[in-house]
């Protein structure tokens, strides 16, 4: 697309949720409301107490009253965001604090809440987790409403009366900001901070608003009033565009809505290739509600339900009964079609609040998935034995993240068959012919993988960990990322020996990394043999589109040219070169 030209101010972020916008920006000033320490008499305190309570009630309505709304215009999950609001203001730990400094400090309400709520957030902020540090924004964003509410000040930004459609900027956006503005106003966003799992990122994609974040200082660079074009497909914004940028995004615009119309056509085909292969495709989920955008993506099943969403959603472990409730949700929405449900694999970057782990200087290596399962034994009892109780209620199959070595799987398939012969004498139903498989995401499970495969019905390979694993390449560092490389020689031929290793005993093999979602490589993973591509919903129609325009005898061209080449930006150019060649449109504008 066009490059910086003169007047034109090109930002790049993010990319969150997709679409082009164009029209007059909307800057956010970042106003935060002016605290002052001030002491009061002794005689005041309780006062200052009071004025706490009274704020903290009045801020409960409010975002009670957002809640609702939200709920209304865009559903309850939507709504349910702002639970985690709700409980800040229900956070006793917090609250005593505050009481406390009024009391030890003599001082006002508003100053002895900034104080402690800051530093609450702050801490959160810190954390190198997307989730947690998320909480810190819903912490800021309950923070300014108690605040203003003591101040008697208005909600700081008002975007319920915006007078004509315009693309917001601003440093960061509340889900409370979000949730007040009027569609029909509001063309897009673009914010400074924030990651893909921030809840504005999640609000823009349910929204359908086009939204970058990430752009780190679009709101001190771009002004009110200026003209601009927000591609959310690419994770850009350019300030004042020409002519021909804006005739380049027009095409580019066009050549979307007749990509999107053609992809709409392969959404109820099968993926099989021209000569007649078929590819299972399959989605990624997190949540039993993502059951409705594999179908609507035309996925045959689900691959991977990451179920340590659950656990770090709710304020506390999930009960066994309420993961049965979740499980058989899914199992229920997407029946007959499978659905794999992948035993907990917290650690690594996925920790949980309430449950913290040891510090360690190597998570990634640390107590993590089924290490950290076969230790906490009452947390994998619970999990494995409403896996079971599930598949009595759909097409469910389990699987074991990170295994390293055949001791771990038969430790894990020891206690899957205690937990079964306990459901039997409960008389509790179940499938007891529950397919079990494990991800193979480690080097050492490849150089075992036969072992493996002799006790298993699946493979699942998790390429986002064998790559890091295997390269020696932290997936979470941007310093080293140029060196993650997918189609490294060596993880080409990991693939390969995984599925030769499967395949000698009749085992499935599954890619569910993100290398399974990039339709640039679907076509290596198909010519090596892979069974079935799991891949994030939003990505299955493309992935079907370039199967149903791939041969089989290319796709295994391809994975032999791969098989025998030294150089990774080899191996990539000749799989873009073969998308490109079969399914130019997917490629437009890219
Ligand atoms: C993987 O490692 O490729 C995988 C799918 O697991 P996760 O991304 O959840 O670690
Ligand atoms: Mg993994």
């Amino acid at each position: 697309m066009a490059e910086a030209q003169k007047g034109e101010s090109i930002l790049r972020g993010i990319a969150v949720s997709g679409g082009v916008c164009r029209g007059k920006l909307v800057v956010l000033d970042r106003v935060r409301p002016k605290v002052r320490k001030q002491e009061v008499p002794a005689s005041d305190v309780a006062n200052e107490i009071n004025r706490l309570e009274r704020a903290l009630v009045e801020t409960r309505q409010q975002i009670l009253d957002v809640q609702r709304k939200v709920s209304e215009r865009m559903g309850a999950q939507e709504g349910s965001i702002f639970d985690a609001h709700l409980l800040v203001l229900e956070d006793r730990t917090l609250l005593d604090e505050v009481v406390r400094i009024i009391q030890e400090e003599k001082v006002n309400a508003e100053h002895a809440f900034h104080t402690v709520a800051e530093r609450y957030a702050a801490t959160l902020a810190a954390i190198e987790d997307d989730y947690l540090r998320e909480r810190a924004t819903d912490m800021r964003d309950v923070t300014a409403r108690v605040l203003n509410n003591l101040l008697g000040l208005d909600a700081e930004v008002d975007l319920r009366h915006l007078k004509e459609p315009c693309i917001i900027v601003s440093h960061d956006l509340t889900p409370s900001n979000t949730a007040q503005l009027d569609r029909r106003n509001v063309l897009g966003f673009a914010i400074d901070v924030g990651s893909k799992t921030s809840h504005t990122a999640i609000m823009a994609r349910s929204l359908r608003i086009p939204a970058i974040v990430g752009l780190k200082e679009a709101s001190g660079k771009l002004h009110t009033g200026q003209y601009a074009l927000l591609d959310g497909f690419n994770g850009v914004i350019i300030a004042n565009p020409t002519d021909q940028t804006l005739f380049e995004y027009g095409e580019l615009i066009r050549k979307h809505v007749t990509l999107q119309d053609r992809l709409r056509d392969v959404l109820d085909k099968p993926a099989v290739t021209l000569d007649g292969h078929h590819v299972f495709l399959s989605a990624n989920i997190e949540q039993p509600a993502d059951a409705e955008a594999v179908k609507t993506n035309g996925a045959e099943g689900v691959g991977l339900f990451r179920t340590e969403y659950l656990f770090i959603k709710s304020e506390s472990l999930p009960t066994e009964e309420q993961q049965y409730e979740a499980y058989r949700e899914a199992a229920a929405a997407l029946k007959p079609m499978p659905l794999v449900i992948r035993t907990l694999d917290l650690g690594g970057d996925k920790f949980l609040a309430h449950l913290p782990g040891p510090a360690e200087i190597n998570p990634f290596m640390g107590w993590r998935a089924i290490r950290f399962c076969l230790q906490e034994r009452d947390i994998f009892r619970e999990q494995l034995r409403a896996i079971l109780r599930a598949s009595a209620d759909g097409n469910v199959k389990m699987m074991y993240p990170m295994i390293s070595g055949l001791t771990e799987l038969n430790q894990a398939n020891e206690l899957l068959e205690e937990y079964k012969k306990e459901l039997r004498t409960e008389n509790v139903p179940f499938n007891d012919a529950l397919e079990v498989g494990a991800m193979i995401e480690t080097p050492s499970a490849v150089m075992v993988a036969d072992s493996l495969a002799k006790r298993l019905k699946f493979f699942s390979i998790g390429t986002n960990d064998l790559i890091q694993y295997s390269l020696a390449v932290d997936r979470m560092n941007e310093r080293i990322a140029h060196l993650y490389e997918p189609t490294h020689p060596a993880i080409v031929r990991l693939i390969k020996a995984t599925v030769d290793a499967a395949h000698k005993h009749k085992v499935w093999v599954s890619v569910c990394g993100e290398m399974g979602s990039d339709p640039v490589l679907a076509p290596l993973l198909v010519g090596l043999g892979v069974d079935e591509l799991s891949a994030s919903p939003p990505s299955v129609p493309a992935i079907k589109f370039i199967i149903r325009r791939l041969k089989l005898t290319e796709a295994k061209e391809l994975a032999d040219f791969a098989l025998d080449c030294e150089s990774a930006v080899e191996i990539l150019g000749r799989c873009q070169e073969l998308a490109r060649q079969i399914a130019p449109s997917l490629f437009e504008g890219k």
